[in-house]
């Protein structure tokens, strides 16, 4: 090519270019701005996004740039995009691990594809995973719609949680970033052929440091249920990552839900807790707020430590349990049809075996559920201390842990709905539930000056809500339209079962 047909090449890209920023542009107009930094609503306000920003907030209608498009917000409202801080799109779920199969490769196909629709279905525009699956992160921001997604690393100790639920001959293969904890050296030395220097908690969160990510994920677990024998990560390894973290100016995450171990995460002064706390260890039966909880959440809230209530956890596992639960109208939305179908199958019951046996009282344990999510106040513990942390005055954060397991009682999108309802019916105000999935979940993860606000300069990730998620939690599930990035995407259209 010569060097006038390379420069013709060159101004027909540039006007190209040009058209698709204009084409880029969007106007939303006469809309009631909700924004978390303000006092109240303001109504008939104009919005003006180009290149994916947002250019001014107008309260007077403003020229739209030519070949703007226009979204009439009369009568809707609109708010920062939701985020969630706790999600995991690396397991397609329900799903088996490790089939050969080729109708599970199929749905597992068609699941990756639909999960970041399913999150966007309910206004979650960015998403952050505290797992190590980079290529399935990856996988998910390279689907054509998808929310902003970022990620953690997560360093596990030799043998402990979450490797354990991996046979142990290829756990360290699957899972190759780990701790070897000289605490637990005799039982768990490193595995064979593994270099020790690799493995120490400096190395570790060198490799997480430099694979991009914003965080390191820490495991202070030591059994599910009664067992308590679990290999444990000792103070002084935790104490070493937070250093070495705080080194590349990452903070760390811990997962921790009983009270001897988010007092070790405590200890350790990790920067939040990314479970709430549902294990009271010996004071499991107590009614109201024992006093040693209530201090135990005062440190918490007093160290400046920030705290996830991870609401959604057991209610997903239990409900597994509810005969009706594949009957909600919401599934079809976003499971897509030939999953759905596959989860009302036999085999899809495997971890709901697995988890409560096959002679399960499944009424029973329903009923509990719900009357404690009811009665949370005398009966659920999880509900009883975020409100008690809402009362310290703690910043209230959004994150649903979806799925918290195998169980397709978590879905995308819609588990981080039904958190939020559950804070509401923890009785956490919805102007303070409003900021935790805004402003509060942004400046946690470091991204507030791109998110969690309807302000000049920030990124166009915006939902028209159809009612006001101030006077209703429902509100969040009453979307018009999605806009990410600038680009106004109709909800219905992101609906698993919707027509290409
Ligand atoms: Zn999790």
């Amino acid at each position: 090519m010569n060097r006038s047909l390379v420069l013709i090449a060159g101004l027909g890209l540039s006007m190209f270019f040009q058209t698709l920023a204009s084409a880029g542009s969007l106007v939303i107009e006469n809309v009631t701005l909700l924004s978390p930094e303000l006092a109240q609503p303001l109504g008939n306000r104009y919005v003006l996004v180009r290149d994916g920003r947002i250019e001014s907030v107008s309260d007077h209608p403003i020229t739209a740039p030519a070949g703007a498009r226009r979204l009439d917000g009369t009568g809707k409202y609109l708010t920062p995009g939701i985020t969630d801080a706790h999600v995991h799109v690396s397991q397609a779920i329900g799903l088996p691990f490790g089939s050969n199969d080729p109708a599970i490769a199929a749905m597992e196909k068609s699941f990756f594809a639909q999960q970041p629709r399913s999150y966007l279905y309910f206004g979650v525009t960015q998403v952050l995973d505290p797992s190590n699956m980079k290529e399935k992160v990856d996988e998910f921001a390279a689907q054509p719609q998808h929310p902003d997604i970022y990620r953690c690393g997560a360093a596990p100790v030799v043998d402990g949680y979450p490797l354990i639920f991996i046979p142990p001959a290829v756990r360290h293969q699957i899972y190759n970033e780990y701790i070897f904890e000289p605490a637990n050296a005799k039982e768990h030395p490193l595995p064979a052929g593994a270099n020790p220097a690799e493995h120490t908690p400096e190395a570790v969160v060198d490799r997480i440091a430099a694979s991009g990510a914003r965080c390191v994920k820490v495991f202070i677990e030591d059994g599910f249920g009664g067992a308590t024998d679990w290999p444990l990560i000792s103070l002084d390894t935790l104490k070493r990552v937070r250093t070495a973290a705080k080194k590349h100016g990452l903070y760390v995450a811990a997962h921790a839900n009983a009270l001897d171990m988010q007092r070790r995460a405590i200890e350790a002064n990790v920067d939040i807790i990314v479970h709430g706390i549902w294990n009271w260890n010996a004071l499991d039966g107590q009614q109201g707020m024992p006093k040693e909880i209530a201090d135990h959440l005062k440190t918490i809230h007093d160290r400046g430590i920030l705290y996830q209530a991870t609401l959604r956890v057991l209610p997903g596992v239990t409900d597994l349990l509810d005969p009706t639960l594949l009957d909600d109208p919401v599934y079809p939305k976003v499971v897509p049809p030939a999953l759905l179908a596959w989860y009302h199958t036999e085999p899809a019951q495997w971890f709901k075996l697995e988890a409560f046996g096959p002679k399960v009282d499944a009424a029973a344990v329903v009923a509990g559920v719900r009357a404690a999510n009811e009665h949370w106040a005398t009966e659920e513990k999880g509900m009883r201390a975020l409100r008690y942390l809402y009362e310290l005055g703690q910043p209230m954060l959004l994150g649903s842990d979806t799925p918290s397991g195998p169980t397709y009682g978590n879905q995308p999108g819609y588990d981080t709905f039904r958190e939020m309802q559950l804070m509401a019916a923890s009785g956490i105000p919805l102007s303070a539930i409003f900021a935790a999935g805004t402003i509060n979940n942004a400046r946690q993860i470091g991204l507030d000056k791109d998110y969690g606000t309807v302000e000049k300069g920030k990124i166009a990730n915006l939902l028209l809500l159809e009612a006001n998620p101030l006077s209703s939690v429902e509100a969040w599930s009453k979307i018009d339209t999605v806009i990410l990035r600038g680009e106004p995407i109709a909800r219905e259209t992101l609906a698993a079962n919707a027509k290409p």
